[in-house]
C-alpha cells in the first residue's frame, strides 16, 4: 500500500489500474470498524481500492470541532493496509484548497434540512470535497455509510444532478455491542457521557418520533425527525457534553 500526497501523484499511480474497477472509500481517518466495513465491501468487488484520508476543514462549522477531531495517521495507515487498501490519498489542506479556491457545490434542498439546518455550510463542504475526490480518483464505485444517511442522500442527488459517472454504495451502520453507532467522535466521550449517549440508539430503535423524543427528554436534542430519504429514516442529533452525535435507523427497505 502506498500513500500519495498530491493530486498529480495519485493520478499517475492510478493510470495503469484504470482497466479494472476502482473503488473509493472517502474517510476523515480515526478509522473504526464502520470504515473497515466499507473497505471490505470495496475489496470484495473492486480490483483497486483507494481510501482518502482527509479531515475536510470546509465541512466543519466551529474551529474548535475541527481542532478537536481525532487524528492518528500512522495508526490509520496501518489499519488501511491490514484491511487491504491499495492506495491512500492523504493530501494536505493546501493541496485540496489552494490559495484562490472559490468553487463550491451546493445541494440546495437536501443539504439545508436537518443536519444542514444545524450545521450551515456542512453539506456544501461535503459535496465540494467529494466532487473533487471523484474528479481526482475517477472511481467506478464509491462506498459510504448509512450512519450518515443525509450525506448519502446529498451525494446521490449530486451524482444524479451532475450526471457523474460513479455509482454510490451505502452500507449498514456498524454499532458497538451496547448499540452506540461507531463514530470517530465517540473517543471524546467520558464513561458517564457514553452511558447518556446510549439513549440515542434506544430512542431510534422505537422507530417512532414521539416515543423517541420522550426517551431523549433531558438531553440536548437538535432534532428527532423522519427524514425523507430513500429509504426514509428516523434521524436524530444530540449533544452529550461537548460532543455532538448523530444516528438514524431505516424505516423501510431502499427502493
Ligand atoms: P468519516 O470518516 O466520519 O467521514 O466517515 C467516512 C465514511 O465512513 C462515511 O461514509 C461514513 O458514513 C462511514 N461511517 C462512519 N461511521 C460508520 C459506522 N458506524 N458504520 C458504517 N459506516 C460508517
Amino acid at each position: 500500500m502506498n500513500t500519495y500526497r498530491t493530486i498529480a501523484d495519485i493520478r499517475t499511480a492510478l493510470e495503469p489500474r484504470r482497466e479494472g474497477t476502482i473503488g473509493l472509500v472517502p474517510t476523515m481517518g480515526a478509522l473504526h470498524a464502520g470504515h473497515l466495513s466499507l473497505i471490505e465491501a470495496a475489496r470484495a468487488e473492486c480490483s483497486t481500492v483507494v481510501m482518502s484520508l482527509f479531515v475536510n476543514p470546509t465541512q466543519f462549522g466551529a474551529a474548535t470541532d475541527l481542532a478537536a477531531y481525532p487524528r492518528d495517521e500512522a495508526e490509520d495507515l496501518a489499519a488501511a493496509a491490514e484491511a487491504g487498501v491499495d492506495l491512500v490519498f492523504a493530501p494536505a489542506v493546501e493541496e485540496m484548497y489552494p490559495p484562490g479556491f472559490q468553487t463550491w457545490v451546493e445541494v440546495s434542498e437536501l443539504g439545508s434540512i436537518l443536519e444542514g439546518e444545524h450545521r450551515p455550510g456542512h453539506f456544501r463542504g461535503v459535496a465540494t470535497v467529494c466532487l473533487k475526490l471523484f474528479s481526482i480518483v475517477r472511481p467506478d464505485l464509491v462506498y459510504c455509510g448509512q450512519k450518515d444517511a443525509q450525506q448519502v442522500a446529498v451525494l446521490r442527488r449530486m451524482i444524479s444532478d451532475l450526471a457523474l459517472d460513479v455509482e454510490l454504495r451505502d452500507l449498514p451502520t456498524v454499532r458497538d455491542a451496547d448499540g452506540l453507532a461507531l463514530s470517530s467522535r465517540n473517543s471524546r466521550l467520558s464513561a458517564a457521557e457514553r452511558e447518556r449517549a446510549l439513549a440515542l440508539p434506544r430512542a431510534l430503535a422505537t422507530r417512532d418520533p414521539e416515543r423517541a423524543r420522550e426517551l431523549l427528554d433531558g438531553l440536548e436534542v437538535d432534532y428527532v425527525e423522519i427524514a425523507p430519504f430513500d429509504p426514509p429514516v428516523l434521524a436524530a442529533a444530540i449533544h452529550v457534553g461537548s460532543t455532538r452525535l448523530i444516528d438514524n435507523v431505516p424505516l423501510e427497505e431502499a427502493s
